[in-house]
């Protein structure tokens, strides 16, 4: 064993004598106390007794002087608000410091000696309320001089309490007091004991709640607690050491005995569920009546609280028989199951009112103590911490239930997402090739069709994806810096087409001095706005859809009102009620025909939310919707956003034929994916570009590859079984012999969950892809990845759609174009179309654009792209119409870099549109 090992070892050994030795001195400690309590005698420390009962001969003496002999303690007859004067003789051999303690008993007192008034008791002048004197020790000093004089004690009161006196006590000032501090201390110490015990309760309960969102019942049980407590406190006749002014506590003691039932009351009715919370209510209200009927009458000083507290208490006991009626119908319907432990408790407290009645009747009357009430009452606070401790336990079990089960499934959907998505990415991919080798209409139109119901089927998964992601809190909001111009032009994008389909007048106002750089969560916000549009879009028939969008902001924080109205067909009032619910669709019957699961506007709303952001909705049936959303993003310093609808960039019209977007023979990358059939459709996605694609199908592959070959991009797909797509990363950046240490990676994944991107970032991939990969996504990344000297830009190639033997007409063969538009321009008149056409052809301007540019003319540069821009549009050469706006609004922002990149693609492009034009003017 080494010296370390033994070291250890011998604090171990330390350690567990401590624990020994401190359990036997506990015990020791224990034993010897109850041993110096039950076992030894009792030492002579006390000075003898000071103190004893005064015992005499008392008789009562009547206003006409007559007199009769009378029993203290007892009783005389006596009607309310008699005087009762009483008389005995003083000892002979009194002592100096002598005291008697007369106990009042709610009656005003005189005490003369030898017809001399020696000491007077009333609370007439101090009090408030009332019209007795609350109950107090009198004490009256003796001389050794008043031995064998004459004691007169005069009383007066309009309680029942008239005429009514306890043991008078005669000994020294200490030896009274030590007397009553034995008979009353240990109600005082249970009464404190409570009071911490309640409070303790109410503190914990209040805790639960706020920090841990958790309804304990003990809020109720604390304040019945608390309150007996207090009750116990003032009513004891110790009181008089403790409070400076008795009428208070004295009334105070009265309260607290009628608002006692009533916490009791309300911890019953959520303990049984509210199952009788109707009873609850009109008992308890009965009760509060009683007690504010007497309080009011004690406050206005009608009749004193002494003779009203009988009706406060039939309200009282009415509270607590019906609680027991209560557990007598749940025992016999089984219920008192769910609350046993309460009901034990409830148990201990009757056996214990049993035992303070019997003690009450014992005691004759004398002293009318709560202990074995307030024991009573520990206990059944006692049985409701238990039952509390019980409840949370279950309920801490749930929530782990709950969380395990959420987190099964998220799991599950994440898998399910990748498990989907994986076989629509071979559907769609595949359908792209039919799409892009097949001339023959009705395939390609079946092919078309696959599309769109693979795209809406993503779609949908996406949202139920989305939708889970948030309800189980793990959507969070990814703030980035964004701009606002190219959000609302991806929104436009995205709905532009299915806008012009229907045919509605879609446009987008804006306030034009917004700001344009924001801080918050681009695609989030994205999705809020494409989800309110998507629904208008959806849910019009004629008529117009408008995004608009406005703000107040301060320097650095802005709140956007953004809100999209449509002249739809509208949502009733009642409908507008439940249309941020899940999965809830409303005006079924008319919406029959329309797609969707009544998700989206859940979504939105509850993304919303998690922006603490606002959504609204102001509708008309019959007349149309606007939906309103209020959301804060933070402001960059930067420029305004001017007008939109000005500045507004198309992208390529999707039913354009594919057409490859550049060639690059030399470039060499690499797809690892353990599906052969995704590599299949990613290779096929390439084979145009005429890069060389080499696949790898696993992660072990794709190392053993980088080492031999050098790569311009790897494609590395994430879920893969033994070494997945992160870790394959991580081998790579630590691969000896590595080719490709510089080479950019980029994740393809199926999991388009919010979040990803930047982990995936933060691994080190250079960018991610999402599957179904879309060809012209797939080729924008890889130009952005390319290094630029293996790019040619492609050559466009006129696409025969139709097959050849049929009789094509001229418009038919100007497929490249978007002859629907040019026509319309045109007012339908082909001969006028075809007169455009040529002019358009003659007005060629690619010559003087060339000059220009090597001129670095940006002025004029700007301005004749200005003009093909517009006269593009016009004959519905929307491509070159969109490449010559991007040109010019390059130039008006000085990025003069873009123009150079772009310069050359755009001469081609224009130059062989023209040329192919004057080809089938010229057949024509
Ligand atoms: P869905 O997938 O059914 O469109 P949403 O949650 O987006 O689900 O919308 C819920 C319901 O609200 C829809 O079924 C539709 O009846 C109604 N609705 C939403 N937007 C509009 C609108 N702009 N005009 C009329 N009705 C709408």
């Amino acid at each position: 064993m080494g010296g370390g090992e033994w070291v250890k070892n011998l604090d171990n050994k330390v350690i567990f004598g401590l624990r020994c030795f401190f359990a036997a001195m506990t015990v020791v400690a224990a034993l010897y106390f109850l041993a110096g309590i039950f076992l030894l005698p009792k030492e002579k420390v006390n000075a003898p007794d000071r103190v004893e009962e005064f015992q005499s001969e008392w008789v009562r003496v009547f206003p006409d002087g007559s007199e009769a002999p009378i029993e203290v303690p007892g009783k005389c007859e006596a009607q309310p608000d008699d005087e009762v004067v009483i008389q005995t003789a003083l000892p002979t051999n009194l002592q100096s410091r002598t005291f008697l303690s007369i106990q009042s008993l709610r009656q005003d007192m005189a005490i003369y000696v030898d017809g001399v008034l020696r000491q007077e008791y009333s609370t007439a002048d101090t009090r408030l309320f009332g019209s007795t004197s609350s109950m107090a020790y009198v004490f009256l000093e003796l001389e050794p001089s008043d031995s064998g004089k004459t004691l007169t004690i005069s009383t007066k009161s309009d309680s029942f309490y008239s005429g009514t006196f306890s043991k008078v006590y005669i000994g020294d000032r200490m030896g009274i007091w030590e007397n009553y501090f034995k008979r009353y201390s240990i109600e005082v110490f249970i009464a404190v004991l409570m009071l911490l015990l309640g409070a303790a309760s109410i503190v914990t309960s209040i805790i639960f709640r706020r920090y841990y969102k958790q309804k304990l019942n003990l809020r109720y049980m604390g304040w019945g607690i608390v309150i007996s407590a207090f009750w116990i406190l003032f009513n004891s006749m110790l009181r008089q050491l403790m409070f400076p002014n008795l009428s208070v506590v004295s009334d105070l003691t009265f309260l607290m005995v009628m608002l006692l039932a009533m916490p009791f009351l309300l911890y019953m009715n959520n303990i049984q569920n509210k199952r009788y919370q109707k009873g609850y209510a009109i008992v308890g209200a009965l009760e509060a009546v009683a007690c504010m009927v007497c309080t009011l009458l004690q406050v206005l000083n009608i009749a004193d609280i002494t003779r009203t507290i009988k009706y406060a208490h039939v309200g009282s006991v009415l509270v607590v028989g019906y609680i027991g009626a209560t557990m007598i119908n749940d025992i016999r319907k089984k219920y008192i199951k769910e609350y046993l432990v309460i009901a034990i408790g409830v148990l201990g407290v009757c056996v214990c009112s049993v035992a303070q009645i019997i003690q009450y009747f014992a005691n004759a009357g004398n002293g009318l103590s709560g202990i074995w009430i307030a024991l009573g009452l520990i206990f059944l606070l006692m049985s409701a911490v238990v039952n509390s401790v019980k409840e949370t336990a279950q309920a801490e079990q749930e929530r782990r239930d709950a969380i395990l089960s959420s987190e099964a499934k998220a799991r599950f959907l994440a898998h399910m997402s990748h498990e989907i998505r994986t076989p629509i990415n071979a559907v769609l991919g595949m359908d792209e090739m039919i799409l892009r080798e097949s001339n023959e209409e009705n395939i390609r139109e079946y092919a078309q069709d696959i599309q769109s119901a693979g795209r809406s089927l993503l779609s949908l998964i996406n949202d139920i994806l989305d939708f889970s992601k948030i309800e189980s809190g793990k959507m969070e909001i990814i703030p980035i810096q964004y701009d606002l111009s190219s959000l609302l032009n991806d929104c436009y994008n995205m709905i532009a087409l299915r806008a012009k389909e229907k045919e509605l007048d879609f446009r987008i106002e804006n306030n034009p001095r917004l700001p344009k750089r924001l801080y918050g969560d681009e695609m989030r916000v994205r999705q809020i706005i494409v989800n309110l549009l998507s629904n208008a879009v959806k849910y019009t028939k004629k008529g117009s859809v408008v995004l608009k969008v406005d703000g107040t902001w301060e320097k650095d924080e802005i709140l956007l009102r953004i809100s999209v109205a449509d002249t739809g067909r509208g949502i009733s009032i009642e409908d507008q009620k439940k249309l941020f619910q899940s999965f809830q669709r409303v005006d079924e019957k008319n919406n029959r025909g329309v797609e969707g699961t009544g998700l989206g506007l859940a979504i939105t709303s509850l993304l919303v939310q998690q922006m603490d952001g606002t959504i609204s909705v102001e509708s008309e049936y019959g007349k149309g919707s606007v939906f309103q959303v209020k959301i804060v993003q933070k402001v960059l310093a930067g420029e305004e956003l001017g007008d939109f609808a000005e500045r507004y960039v198309r992208p390529a019209e999707s039913d354009e034929h594919y057409q490859e977007s550049f060639h690059a023979p030399q470039a060499h990358v690499l797809i690892v994916d353990d599906l052969p059939m995704n590599l299949k459709v990613i290779s096929a996605l390439l084979k145009n570009t005429q890069m060389q694609v080499d696949t790898a199908l696993s992660g072990m592959e794709c190392l053993k590859m980088l080492q031999k070959e050098k790569y311009d991009i790897v494609f590395l797909d994430h879920m893969m079984p033994e070494l997945d797509g992160v870790e394959t990363l991580r081998n790579i950046r630590h691969l000896i012999n590595n080719k490709n240490a510089e080479t950019p990676i980029i994740m393809l994944t199926a999991n388009a969950i919010s979040g990803a991107k930047e982990e995936y970032l933060a691994e080190g991939f250079a960018d991610y892809l999402t599957k179904p990969v879309q060809a012209d996504v797939l080729e924008r990344m890889v130009l952005k990845y390319l290094p630029g000297e293996l790019v040619q830009v492609a050559e466009p190639r006129i696409q025969r759609v139709y097959a050849p033997e049929k009789k094509v007409s001229w418009l038919d063969r100007l497929c490249f174009i978007n002859t629907k538009n040019g026509l319309m321009y045109c007012r339908d008149d082909e001969a006028l179309y075809k007169e455009v056409l040529k002019s358009y052809i003659k007005e060629g301007k690619s010559g003087r654009l060339s000059e220009l540019y090597k001129q670095s003319d940006w002025k004029n540069y700007c301005i004749e792209v200005h003009g093909i821009k517009g006269s593009s549009v016009a004959i519905g050469a929307d491509e070159i119409a969109r490449r010559a706006k991007r040109l010019e609004l390059a130039v008006k922002e000085d990025d003069i870099a873009y123009v150079r990149a772009q310069h050359g693609r755009f001469m081609h492009e224009y130059v062989s549109l023209t040329a192919k034009l004057e080809e089938v003017l010229h057949e024509e």
